[in-house]
């Protein structure tokens, strides 16, 4: 039968006739990508990324939220213990979080919008609220804060935020990699 995969299933055989198996190892960039699940861009073709280089994790609007900072706690805690004797052993890895131009989810900034696409959808409105990204440069600096002063955060995981623009292919980075703040015991 054919369906709308059919394609999709082609182009993965003519993957697999080259593909040479990854053994589970230490993501090579030590870099954890948080993006946008627009179809525009996906972070391996903006980024080069190869299999192997990079966990990506992607929702609406790239928001950090509870089950992305769940994500990233059991990550760091599988890095440390899986490869915790290997190379740097206080430095885990990077995140990326990439907000980006022109995001559909820009429209849930309008209360009436959200409004209708709540009641039509049943979401919540405040959960919808707060997948907007109206202002990309605005939303990925909270978001990397929201990250840093999660306390399930592993002080050996660092945080970077930066904007993809739609119109010209370029990330930039809006705040450099930090460490979060030890927390009061
Ligand atoms: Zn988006």
């Amino acid at each position: 039968m054919t369906t709308r995969m059919t394609p999709l299933l082609d182009r993965n055989e003519q993957f697999a006739r080259t593909y040479t198996p990854l053994a589970l190892a230490p993501a090579a960039a030590q870099v954890v990508v948080v993006s946008c699940l627009d179809h525009r861009v996906d972070p391996a073709i903006v980024l080069g990324l190869q299999l192997g280089d990079a966990p990506v994790i992607r929702n609406a609007g790239g928001r950090i939220t509870q089950p992305v900072i769940d994500d990233i706690a059991y990550l760091a805690y599988l890095a440390e213990r899986m490869f915790g004797g290997q190379g740097t052993v206080d430095r885990l890895f990077e995140v990326a979080v990439i907000h980006h131009t022109q995001c559909g989810t820009g429209f849930l900034a309008d209360p009436a919008f959200r409004h209708q696409a709540a009641e039509s959808t049943g979401l919540s409105e405040s959960a919808l609220e707060e997948s907007a990204v109206a202002d990309p440069h605005t939303t990925v600096k909270a978001d990397v804060e929201r990250l840093l002063s999660s306390p399930l955060l592993s002080p050996k995981v660092s945080v970077s935020g930066h904007v993809y623009d739609v119109a010209t292919g370029r990330v930039t980075t809006t705040v450099d990699a930090r460490y979060p703040e030890p927390h009061p015991a």
